[in-house]
């Protein structure tokens, strides 16, 4: 089986290239490089440098590669500049991946499998958040990946395109070779292991005044070799569908916190600052479908090899990725 995979390079893309690649399939890497990585594009797949924006080249590449599936990981994903410069999030992530939308119908590629995200759902009522939870997003990354998930599922009616659309909660961890390296860094995680690298001297905790047992906000982190799991299982899925990937388990920001002294021995000092707007006070995910029809079967339900598999990595690659 030949895989393309639109944002390869990409911290989820390519633990996931890892992945197919070894469990036998073929890849072809897409990848502008904008926010990517050359040196996380694995060596063992085939890599072209590209952008969605490019109809003409995507077009040619779905046409002359002969794949049997796409996963499309090639989104911008920042929920704070989407609320500063939201055109870039609606051109990227939908006008340019329409390009890729039209090229996987005219090709009758028999599988898309779409980075999507908890993000679609906004505030939600009820916990663990289960697939038919109504989605009302609260920033335009979260419409983004909306709108994307009804472009496919119009794509489906109209043309019979078979997809799934997997909705990540907190992805988190590194595989050996491949972790993550966002500019600039927002995420929880590695913000907190800069602290053990020397790279900063404290962790920020976002609002300690929510409603949760301990003040601050409660997520839930899923693996990003789980997740490979989850896009491997979907190419093979039998029908279409909206799958909600976590662990199930809700872990606070100063849990996270304890965690990773414990993992890394270094006192990692916090300080309480004012929340940051946006932040839902709890994303858990129900994941009961996803298991029942992908037989998805996470393998990191403990937070703490999460963030262990993360600190192996950054203390092999202190500063990310060569630039
Ligand atoms: N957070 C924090 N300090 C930071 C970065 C994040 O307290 O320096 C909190 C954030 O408010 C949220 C949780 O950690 O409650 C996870 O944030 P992250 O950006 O990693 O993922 P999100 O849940 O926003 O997708």
């Amino acid at each position: 089986m030949k895989i393309f995979v639109a944002g390869g390079a990409g911290y989820i893309g390519s633990g996931c290239t890892e992945f197919l690649l070894n469990n036998g399939y073929e890849v072809t890497v897409f990848d502008s490089l904008i926010t990517g990585h050359r040196d996380a594009v694995d060596k063992r797949s085939e890599f072209i440098e590209g952008d969605l924006a490019d109809r003409k080249l995507v077009r040619t590449v779905i046409k002359n590669g002969d794949f049997d599936g796409i996963m499309h990981f090639a989104a911008f994903s920042l929920v704070g500049e989407s609320m500063t410069n939201p055109g870039k999030y609606f051109m990227n992530n939908n006008a340019h991946a329409l390009n890729l939308l039209d090229a996987a119908v005219e090709n009758n590629i028999k599988s898309f499998v779409f980075s999507s995200t908890a993000a679609t759902f906004g505030v939600p009522e009820k916990m663990p958040i289960t697939e038919d939870a109504q989605q009302h997003p609260i920033n335009p990354y979260g419409e983004s990946k909306l709108i994307f998930e009804k472009m496919l599922s119009w794509y489906n009616k109209i043309y019979g395109l078979k997809y799934t659309a997997l909705r990540y909660f907190n992805a988190a961890g590194a595989t050996e070779k491949f972790g993550e390296d966002h500019s600039p860094e927002t995420h929880l995680i590695p913000l907190i292991l800069q602290v053990p690298l020397g790279r900063r001297k404290s962790i920020k905790i976002f609002g300690d005044d929510y409603d949760t047992p301990d003040g601050t906000c409660l997520r839930d982190y899923i693996h990003i070799l789980d997740l490979a799991q989850a896009h491997m299982l979907a190419l093979d899925a039998p029908r279409s569908g909206h799958y909600n990937l976590g662990c199930g388990n809700g872990y606070s920001v100063k849990e996270i916190i304890e965690v990773a002294r414990k993992v890394t021995g270094h006192p990692i000092p916090a300080e309480v600052e004012a929340k940051r707007s946006g932040d839902p006070a709890e994303l858990i995910a129900d994941s009961t479908l996803a298991k029942k029809e992908l037989l998805w079967s996470p393998k990191y339900e403990n937070v703490e090899d999460i963030i262990s598999s993360a600190w192996e990595w950054f203390k092999k690659n202190p500063d990310g990725y060569s630039k």
